[in-house]
């Protein structure tokens, strides 16, 4: 990420971690931190795995993870990787052959942990089959599954154990020469993952995919995720995640996005500032910024807007956004464009307003770069 000279306090200097790729999308090093999520259909089913592989894609995601625990799921790859905008990783347990499959099929990465799938010979068989086909390969060490003879020499999941586990699994790819994976190590308790991840980061530099695994329900699961991978990734660590949520894939999206965006490290579509609201708003707070958000949705260009509901807060917050308003008296308020404010309008047409000031400025931000290019 770029270096802010002005605002030091707002830098975040990465761990250096080597690059590989999933497909097309580079992760590690100084390529941006990607976002993932998993479907939840049934992967057999291509046409409602391509659907929600499609909706995620849309919503941001850079990388979608599918399950195939069968052969009916690695036949339906092909048409599901052919479909899909974005790489496609294939989630694989302990079946080598569904491994092999998927590489055939077109997976761009295979998440299977290579000590879990039997012997050696197997081993060097999926990472030919890997090679062959341009996979990369995530270890994904779990606290929940983790091995037995370590299980036995720590006593319980920690994250020495975790990261020897990692290491374990590195050692059987890297004996059979092959570099081209990143590691996770995941827990449900946001301490064991990011003690895990922290000496993870020091044993290894593969790049690391982050993610508090069964993190919960939409709100328990997000600010569980936002604290653990917020923790790390301000720490440097972190260059692919996923948010694990018991919710649609999209919102995992959208939640991972905007962990991205409150640290800086990624910016995409409107990011809306807005007060709680009280008594003193000028106009609805809460029904227009969610009318907005629904409303800004399709805007991919990155900007920001301030929705304030007073002169309190609002001349203040609008200094440092694109585009603001700010609730006032007789049912209208001011708008500010670049920090300075600008004219008045009704509360009443404030919501169309915006949406398309909002939009001309992405389309002028979207020219200005088509010309520097
Ligand atoms: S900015 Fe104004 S309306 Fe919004 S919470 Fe603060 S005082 Fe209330």
């Amino acid at each position: 990420m770029s270096m802010n000279h002005v605002r030091p306090w707002r830098n975040i200097s990465r761990r250096n971690s080597r690059q590989i790729m999933v497909g097309n999308v580079p992760v590690g090093g100084d390529a941006p931190i990607s976002v993932q999520t998993m479907t939840n259909t049934d992967t057999s089913d291509a046409k409602a795995t391509i659907e929600q592989v499609q909706r995620a894609a849309v919503a941001g995601a850079d990388i979608v993870r599918v399950s195939t625990p069968d052969e009916a799921s690695t036949r339906a790859l092909r048409e599901i990787v052919a479909e899909s905008p974005v790489p496609i990783v294939a989630d694989i347990h302990f079946h080598y052959k569904r491994a092999i499959e998927a590489a055939e099929a077109g997976a761009a990465c295979l998440r299977i942990n290579p000590g879990n799938i039997g012997d050696a010979k197997r081993v060097s068989e999926v990472v030919r089959a890997a090679k062959d086909h341009g996979c990369s390969i995530r270890i994904g060490v779990n606290a929940g599954s983790l091995e037995r003879h370590l299980l036995e020499k720590y006593g319980e999941p920690c994250p020495e154990a975790m990261v020897e586990s990692a290491l374990e699994h590195v050692k059987l790819l890297q004996d059979n020469d092959f570099h081209e994976f990143k590691i996770s190590a995941k827990a449900s308790d946001v301490f064991l993952a990011a003690a895990a991840y922290q000496a993870l980061a020091e044993a290894t530099d593969a790049p690391i995919h982050l993610g508090i695994t069964e993190a919960g329900g939409f709100v328990s699961g997000t600010v569980k995720s936002a604290i653990g991978l917020g923790n790390l990734l301000w720490s440097g660590i972190g260059d692919t995640i996923r948010v694990s949520l018991s919710a649609d894939p999209v919102e995992e999206v959208k939640v991972g996005y905007e962990i991205l965006k409150s640290l800086g490290l990624r910016h995409r579509g409107v990011t809306i500032i807005s007060c709680p609201s009280c008594a003193r708003q000028g106009f609805d707070v809460i029904k227009t910024v969610s009318a907005l958000e629904e409303r800004l949705a399709h805007v991919t260009t990155s900007m920001s807007l301030s929705i304030i509901g007073c002169v309190v807060n609002g001349p203040g917050e609008a200094l440092m956004t694109d585009i603001g308003f700010t609730g006032g008296g007789k049912d209208a308020g001011m708008v500010y464009l670049a920090g300075k404010q600008s004219h008045k309008m009704s509360n009443e047409r404030m919501i169309d307003h915006i949406v398309e000031l909002v939009e001309a400025k992405a389309a002028e931000i979207e020219a200005a770069k088509d010309a520097a290019e």
